[in-house]
């Protein structure tokens, strides 16, 4: 086995695991592995492993991998959005993590070509204000929301946070059980989403346990990024 594939072996050990002990199906939680700044070659090693997601950060880097990986990769992608990089998003990714603000949400909405299905999105939640770079303030959300549910080529899953660095244990925790409440009250309100993006290599267990249902892994799978 190549290393990726151990190490991909062993992320989803640790999935399973965190799974148990929140008392949750052994399948209840999607793995997006991270290939930015990683070779083809260690994505095709993901590939053969089984790996059939993959989350990229940056475009350009992006659409040539996007091309080399067989065509049933799924592409998520979870950088910061640029207004001129939203035609190419539209076209090539399934699944946008980062929408933050409604401009950007309608230009996906209107570059999404016609032959495609609906491009799945999550809006990246701030729930840590000024110490947190990147995403929606929780009481800005509800508008965001309902703005995002009447665009029809966008299909609304759910919500995506990242924690500011340097969070203890708890912390972390916290910030992720906030946003799994945040879902639930939307969830409440009779909006139909399924996707909770929370958790990377150095806290993925804790977002399982506190309800995520899609992690982004990069190094605990790839190794250190090149
Ligand atoms: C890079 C990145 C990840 C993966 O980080 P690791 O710590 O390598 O697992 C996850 N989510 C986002 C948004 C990222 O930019």
């Amino acid at each position: 086995m190549s290393d990726v594939a151990t190490r991909l072996a062993k992320v989803e050990t640790r999935v399973r695991g965190a799974l148990a002990r929140a008392g949750r199906p052994a399948n209840d939680a999607m793995i997006v592995a991270v290939s930015k700044r990683q070779s083809v070659e260690a994505i095709q090693a993901a590939y053969s492993a089984g790996q059939r997601h993959f989350g990229e950060s940056y475009v350009q880097e992006a659409l040539p991998k996007i091309d080399a990986v067989a065509a049933d990769a799924v592409w998520h992608f979870i950088g910061r959005i640029q207004s001129n990089k939203t035609r190419a998003i539209a076209e090539r990714f399934a699944w946008v993590h980062t929408v933050e603000r409604f401009g950007i949400a309608r230009r996906l909405n209107d570059q999404r070509p016609a032959f495609a299905a609906p491009l799945n999105v999550l809006l990246q939640v701030s729930l840590a204000g000024e110490a947190q770079k990147g995403g929606v303030a929780p009481d800005a959300l509800p508008e965001l929301v309902d703005a995002v549910l009447g665009l029809p080529r966008l299909k609304l899953r759910g919500l995506m946070t990242i924690p500011p660095a340097g969070l203890d244990a708890e912390a972390t925790r916290r910030h992720f059980r906030e946003l799994r409440d945040l879902q639930d009250a939307l969830t409440g309100q009779g909006h139909a989403l399924d996707t909770l993006s929370m958790g990377m290599s150095g806290d993925f267990e804790f977002a399982i346990e506190e309800g995520s249902s899609c992690v982004r892994i990069g190094t605990a799978i790839f190794g250190t990024r090149g």
